[in-house]
């Protein structure tokens, strides 16, 4: 199993995850031509991606995904609420394609030796959700846009292979930035994003659990650097006495490239 981010951050998501049975998209944040050629650029071809997911209806995730649909079709999954979110956001419904409703808790069969289950996020957009994948004896989870880890997600999430999970920002550069306080109380609030603290504590619950590989994502343009989110993760980590390379295995998505695949 392959963990691809193709694209992270507050610009832009998708995710690719490849099996031996199946390639599928989480979240199609980018404009379609972006889209391609980033799954190029990581040697699939858009025509071999069997089903999209969608983790909500921020343009962040769905920018790209009317024309994606309609020009390389696939089965398209989502919760009913965020179904309603994004028909809300395109003039030109996707018609072609079945639109499938995952129910949060209910694990589905994608294909054989396929399967997935969405577990509901605290986050600012109706039937917000995050999906863990099961491929044979793997599992995978891509984990980003909420305000903060619940039972549910982190019961999920323990024990996992490898995690995408959400960097959004470091405390000190939203708190003395310059957006104005509403919207700085929305992303540090529970419907907002995941801190660098908040992801290195939910981290470490995860080694704990026995999960190793982390890819660090959703990273805040604004409020955030690559090297502040690996360097608070890390740092903190290392208090508690996990080495990285020894303990763990960490990187940071690259915001508008493919990050090299996480192979487990
Ligand atoms: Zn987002
Ligand atoms: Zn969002």
């Amino acid at each position: 199993m392959e963990l691809v981010p193709l694209f992270s951050g507050s610009s832009g998501n998708a995710t690719l995850i490849r099996t031996d049975n199946a390639n599928i998209l989480i979240d199609a944040g980018w404009n379609c031509k972006a889209i391609v050629n980033a799954l190029r650029e990581v040697g699939t071809s858009p025509e071999d991606i069997d089903a999209v997911f969608i983790t909500h209806s921020h343009s962040d995730h769905v920018n790209g995904l009317d024309v994606f649909i309609r020009k390389y079709p696939s089965k398209l999954y989502a919760t009913e609420q965020t179904f309603r979110g994004i028909q809300r956001r395109f003039t030109k419904p996707h018609t072609e394609t079945p639109d499938i409703v995952i129910v949060p808790g209910k694990k589905t069969k994608i294909v054989p030796g396929l399967s997935v289950v969405a577990i509901s996020t605290p986050h600012d957009a109706a039937g917000s959700c995050c999906y863990k994948i099961f491929a044979e004896d793997k599992t995978c989870m891509v984990m980003t846009d909420m305000g903060y880890v619940t039972e549910d997600i982190l019961a999920a999430a323990k024990g996992i292979d490898a995690i995408l999970i959400e960097s959004n920002y470091d405390r000190r550069m939203l708190v003395y930035g310059d957006y104005p306080e509403d919207l700085k109380a929305r992303i540090a609030g529970d419907g907002g994003h995941l801190s660098n603290d908040d992801c290195a504590e939910a981290i470490k619950l995860l080694i704990d659990s026995g999960t190793r590989k982390f890819i660090l994502g959703h990273l805040s343009e604004n409020n955030n650097t690559h090297e502040k989110a690996e360097k608070t993760v890390c740092d903190y980590l290392s208090s508690h006495k996990f080495r990285k390379g020894k303990d763990y295995e960490l990187t940071v998505a690259n915001r508008y490239e493919p990050t090299s695949a996480l192979c487990f």
